[in-house]
């Protein structure tokens, strides 16, 4: 087995990070901030001229879409080449990823006309998705949605409530699941529905994050300030809009959001958290921390736990390269990186003792408060995108062949 990158693939690592070197300037950087700052509620520019600009050079080189069909607007190259580009900027940053933008779902479940029209435009982010799927009662328990879309003819009629659906502000498209049939047992009657946010009848309203106040710095490994609730009041769609056909969303949704989890994302994001108290504990010159043996173990320790989150994204990447069967692999990691997350915040709020708790704009703050917000952030990522627990129950099932739980007779019968 060899775990190195081809020569090709080397070659490409080195011209984006070259590319990374001169082109993600402090301008670039700051329009992330900017673009944060819309994300928590300001009213600037959520993609400023500079990001722009970075975006169109990256479109130029191909490098936006590098594992995607050429008919699609990709580069039919290979998916280890695109993570290769993800991790670069991820690590300063940017997520330029596809991961969570709906284009691996619509690639599994659209039609050609679908894919014609989205994947192009997603590759250049002219169309972004919100990810409508949580409901205030059904969460974890996502069969139970209430959200119901009812048939009128070649159209759908939608009214219900989502929440927690991040971005939706800035996005300009939502991924929703409703249900289409309630005669149906649970899972099978519901469907997975494509459009535009800006369909009439659509509200979206803010509901803010931990993060929110004080604002995460840069480099917080998620933290998101904003999500939304976004309300559906007689929303009229065209059944074009059904992604991978009525009543079938239950599958298209469990496949498409496994396929979402593939990428940089998790990886990068697990060893960020590790090599930023690395880089700090080099440079302070308090004492007592970089030659503190039981510090120097730990870290140690930590770095080379997120290591097994790359081999387990560099497996998933293989076997998404070579169309086999990916059923549960994308859970599993879902439960390893944020739980390794928890795990390094927690022991960096050990190391750094009272510092730990000082978020950003505190003058005593260490490095503006990122160890801090990470805490914060890394028990939200337990629970988004599909609880931990949730995930493990799928890992059972889907990857270790277990049966569901059985259900429990209520006392007395
Ligand atoms: C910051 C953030 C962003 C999000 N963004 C989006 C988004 O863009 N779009 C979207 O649709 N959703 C989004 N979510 C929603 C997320 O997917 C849900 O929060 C998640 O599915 C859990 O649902 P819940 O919050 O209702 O918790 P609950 O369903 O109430 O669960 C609470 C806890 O109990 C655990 N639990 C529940 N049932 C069981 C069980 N049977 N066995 C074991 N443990 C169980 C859960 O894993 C969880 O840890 C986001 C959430 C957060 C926090």
């Amino acid at each position: 087995m060899n775990f190195g990158y081809t020569p090709e693939q080397e070659e490409l690592r080195r011209q984006v990070e070259a590319f990374v070197q001169e082109h993600v300037t402090p301008d670039v950087l700051r329009d992330k901030e900017a673009q944060d700052d819309v994300m928590r509620g300001g009213t600037g520019d959520p993609f400023g001229s500079h990001m722009r600009e970075l975006y169109r050079k990256l479109l130029d080189r191909g490098w936006l879409g590098i594992a995607y069909p050429k008919e699609y607007g990709g580069q039919g190259g290979d998916r280890i080449s695109q993570y290769i580009v993800e991790e670069a900027f991820m690590r300063v940053g940017l997520n330029i990823s596809l991961s969570g933008s709906g284009a691996p779902a619509i690639m599994a479940a659209g039609t050609e006309e679908q894919k014609r029209y989205y994947i192009p435009r997603l590759i250049s982010r002219e169309i972004t998705f919100a990810l409508g799927f949580t409901e205030p009662q059904a969460g974890a328990d996502l069969a139970g949605l209430r959200c119901r879309a009812t048939r009128d003819g070649d159209h759908f009629v939608i009214n219900g409530q989502k929440i927690y659906t991040t971005s939706g502000h800035l996005s300009t498209h939502i991924y929703l699941m409703a249900r289409t049939d309630p005669t149906l047992p649970k899972r099978e009657g519901l469907s997975i529905f494509i459009f535009p946010l800006d369909t009439p009848g659509v509200t979206v309203r803010p509901l803010w994050s931990i993060q929110n106040n004080p604002r995460a710095p840069l480099g917080t490994t998620y933290g998101e300030a904003r999500t939304n609730e976004t309300f559906f009041d007689n929303v009229r769609v065209h059944e074009s809009t059904l992604l991978g056909g009525e009543n079938k969303g239950w599958k298209v949704a469990a496949d498409g959001l496994n396929l979402d989890r593939v990428g940089a994302f998790r990886y990068v994001m697990s060893v960020r958290r590790d090599e930023d108290i690395v880089n700090w504990l080099k440079e302070t010159r308090l004492e007592g921390y970089a030659d503190n043996p039981a510090i120097r173990d730990k870290v140690a320790e930590l770095w080379t736990e997120a290591q097994v989150c790359r081999l387990m994204t560099m497996r998933s990447m293989s076997i998404v390269q070579r169309g086999r069967d990916f059923s549960y692999e994308g859970a599993a990691e879902k439960v390893w990186a944020p739980e390794h997350g928890v795990r390094t915040t927690e022991a960096i709020t050990q190391m750094l003792g009272p510092y730990a708790q000082l978020l950003r704009g505190s003058p005593h703050a260490v490095e503006e408060g990122v160890f801090a917000h990470n805490v914060l952030g890394a028990f939200q990522s337990g629970v988004n995108h599909g609880g931990v627990q949730i995930m493990r129950d799928q890992v059972a099932r889907r990857g270790l062949g277990m049966p569901g739980p059985r259900r429990q007779k209520a006392a007395g019968n």
